[in-house]
């Protein structure tokens, strides 16, 4: 499966749904021409001296795709497999996302190739460091702000943010996700997994999936995943099997996430968690579900597993979780899949909320960012849930569709084609 995931093209991926949407929208040659290639894209290298005196070189990436309707928004993710490839394809995806979601960002995103668990605090901190450093002419509060993703965290976004003050002043606007006790929102670390509870609502009602008698599965214990269970649990929903990296765990009646997010934390992994039996990660996706929820990384649903998978609805919590192979899959047997760039869009409109606030040095209270993001949350979904009614679009389709038409629009009112 990870060989799989190397080969293919992420960028390729993403363009197909791309494609999809431009013909439908009957947008010109030029046009899909322009959105297809990134607007600028930085690859650099990065020095650092491990805690043993060696140096190490890290190779970073910071691709800008689309600013037609605001500065360039998107994460920075840690993986041993960040290429520019897939960061290309990651920024595509942020642009469609924000216009989505009707946040006032273009789309960007950021990578460096590494292992952030091989690394010590002191290692990370010098790595992120030298990254700021290095795409600092590119970054800023009106120009592209990058916040957490895969790997990274909200003391990742100290560090830069503190290093990016260094040569320009304090200016905590600059990236998203932050801590709270340096300028980050309340709800921010919770806002990816919260908004995809929401759309599930939403959704399952429009379905007429009874969530409190439904069984869910989830790929993937890290922030999103971690506190989408959280919330959902908290709802009432069933969470019956949980799988990270290194390993899974069932209980067919239902986990105790609470006590499985102590452990995780304690352990760094699902794994040996005694609250259920445990399960090779790569039998998950054999586990029957109601909703199954990727939360993880990009294609671990594909062509050799879609056709078997026994579940009612897809909900994509990760960004590109499924495939294109396995989308016409599951378009085929009447699965719907709840497409990322609508599900996981809660991170990037709280990061919106977040830098608002910085810019007006204003802070909200927990409840206003919660119910400004359910209200952002439910106006994509039901633009989606309108186009897709009466239609015999998939989710996905209709969420690029929306997209795809307000960056145009955008590009098409600003006339920056000279
Ligand atoms: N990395 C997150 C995403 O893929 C959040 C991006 C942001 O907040 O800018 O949507």
């Amino acid at each position: 499966m990870a060989d799989q995931a190397q080969e293919r093209s992420a960028q390729g991926d993403v363009k197909i749904s791309f494609d999809g949407a431009a013909e439908r929208l009957g947008l010109s040659q030029g046009v899909r021409r322009l959105f297809v290639e990134p607007w600028r894209e930085l690859r650099v290298a990065l020095p650092v001296r491990m805690d043993d005196g060696s140096m190490e070189v890290f190779i970073g990436y910071r691709v800008q795709h689309n600013a037609a309707r605001g500065p360039y928004k998107g994460g920075v993710r840690f993986h041993p497999r960040a290429n520019q490839d897939e960061v290309r394809a990651l920024a595509m995806l942020m642009t469609w996302k924000t216009a989505l979601a009707d946040v006032p960002f273009g789309g960007a995103k950021g990578g460096i190739m590494v292992d952030p668990h091989k690394l010590s605090a002191s290692e990370l901190n010098r790595l992120t460091r030298r990254y700021t450093s290095s795409i600092q002419h590119l970054i800023g509060p009106h120009r592209d702000i990058p916040a957490p993703d895969l790997g990274s965290n909200a003391q990742t976004m100290a560090w830069m943010m503190d290093e990016y003050g260094q040569a320009n002043g304090y200016t905590p606007s600059v990236v998203t996700g932050k801590p709270i006790e340096v300028g980050g929102s309340l709800g921010r670390e919770a806002a990816t997994g919260r908004g995809a509870m929401y759309v599930l609502q939403a959704a399952a009602n429009d379905l007429g999936i009874e969530l409190r008698h439904c069984r869910i599965v989830l790929q993937g214990f890290g922030n999103v995943g971690s506190w989408f269970a959280r919330i959902a649990h908290g709802e009432g929903a069933r969470i019956v099997a949980v799988a990270d990296h290194l390993g899974g765990v069932y209980n067919d009646r239902l986990l105790d996430i609470p006590a499985l997010v102590d452990y995780a934390k304690e352990h760094g992994s699902v794994a040996g968690f005694p609250g259920g039996t445990p399960l090779p990660p790569e039998d998950l996706f054999t586990i029957e579900s109601d909703i199954l929820v990727p939360a993880a990384i990009e294609n671990v649903i594909n062509e050799s597993n879609a056709g078997s998978i026994k579940t009612r609805l897809v909900l994509e919590a990760a960004n590109q979780p499924v495939t294109p192979e396995a989308d016409a899959i599951f378009k085929e047997r009447g699965i719907p899949v709840l497409p990322d760039i609508l599900v996981n869009a809660g991170g990037v409109v709280v990061s919106y909320f977040e830098w608002t606030q910085n810019l007006q040095q204003y802070s909200w209270g927990e409840d206003r960012v919660n119910d400004a993001l359910k209200e952002r949350m439910l106006r994509a979904y039901d633009a989606v849930a309108s186009l897709v009614k009466n239609s015999d679009r998939t989710f996905r389709e209709a969420a690029y569709e929306i997209g795809v038409e307000r960056v145009a629009r955008a590009a098409e009112l600003r006339g920056f084609v000279v």
